[in-house]
């Protein structure tokens, strides 16, 4: 069976069985001017991040969708697909109290039904993704672009809400959305934080007490280069080079990049600018953290 209906969620693993939930709404269009479908794209064990683009989508959109999918083309060989976090359960009961109408959970066999190696792939212009992320992960943009532009087309949304988290991301799916003419609102919602500053993440999970204790560290040094920077008292490269290596003298830390970029093209910057965003990632011992700050953009 490929449609499971539970009170108020719908579980749909077929493209077939989202086609025909697909066609049925679009019956209930009518003259409401509301967007009629929000769309949420996400790879699971969901937390108060994923749930902010849901909750805003909901707040926005008459209907709401979340797809949970662990996307293979997007995890380099050494990655962890194998080991990313899978708990659908939780999911749906999550999605189920925010008031998600359907769920998308399709095996990769449903997604890829020509297999992985032989694919149509969306690429992203080399501008966006040559640094930052892209550097430290070949082939990983490819593998977003890619399923998020499947399932573009497989769920037909008047609007999709990806996080400010993945700002790369973001830019790399506004860009596609606009050179591919993709009729879909993209919606870009702040990052949910920790109390303590830690941007969520699934990844999180895997962080030992030690290191959850120094991961705020990430988020207190995108403030501090902000600070530093926007004042005008330290040159931007210098404030960012300070950033760098007070993370690199840190137990366990390797600083991938703490970099500036326009906030649009991410063109790298070389001196502090009324728009931009300050973008980090690091490995804390095996898990790797992301996070960004948004200056006046
Ligand atoms: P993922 O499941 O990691 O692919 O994320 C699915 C969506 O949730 C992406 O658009 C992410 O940017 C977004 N997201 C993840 N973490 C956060 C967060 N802490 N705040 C806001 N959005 C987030």
């Amino acid at each position: 069976m490929t449609v499971k209906s539970s009170t108020t969620v719908q579980v749909i693993e077929s493209l077939a069985a989202l086609k025909n939930w697909r066609y049925q709404l679009e019956q209930t269009r009518g003259s409401d001017k509301r967007p009629l479908l929000g769309f949420v794209p996400t790879m699971g064990a969901l937390h108060e991040g994923h749930m902010s683009l849901v909750k805003q989508a909901v707040e926005e959109c008459r209907h709401v969708i979340v797809s949970i999918f662990v996307n293979p083309l997007q995890f380099g060989p050494n990655e962890d697909f194998d080991k990313y976090p899978r708990v659908f359960e939780k999911d749906l009961q999550m999605c189920r109290q925010a008031g998600v109408e359907a769920v998308f959970h399709p095996p990769v066999q449903e997604m890829y039904p020509q297999g992985q190696k032989d694919l149509t792939k969306v690429i992203p212009p080399a501008v966006l993704i040559q640094h930052l992320c892209g550097a430290f992960r070949p082939g990983h943009f490819e593998g977003v672009a890619t399923v998020v532009a499947k399932l573009f087309g497989m769920v037909e949304a008047d609007c999709a809400y990806f996080g400010q988290k993945d700002y790369q991301q973001l830019a790399v799916i506004r860009r596609m959305v606009l050179d591919l003419d993709i009729p879909v609102k993209v919606v870009g919602v702040p990052t949910a934080r920790e109390n303590d500053g830690l941007a969520m993440s699934s990844r999180n999970v895997y962080l030992t007490p030690e290191q959850r204790l120094l991961a705020p560290v990430l988020y207190q040094t995108l403030c501090e280069v902000k600070d530093q920077a926007l004042s005008g008292a330290v040159p931007l490269p210098q404030a960012l080079e300070v950033g760098r290596q007070k993370l690199s003298a840190l137990p366990g830390v390797e600083v991938q990049y703490l970099d500036a970029c326009h906030p649009q093209s991410l063109a790298p910057l070389t001196q502090a600018a009324h728009e931009m965003v300050v973008l980090v990632a690091v490995k804390l011992g095996s898990v790797r953290l992301i996070d960004n700050i948004i200056v006046g953009a």
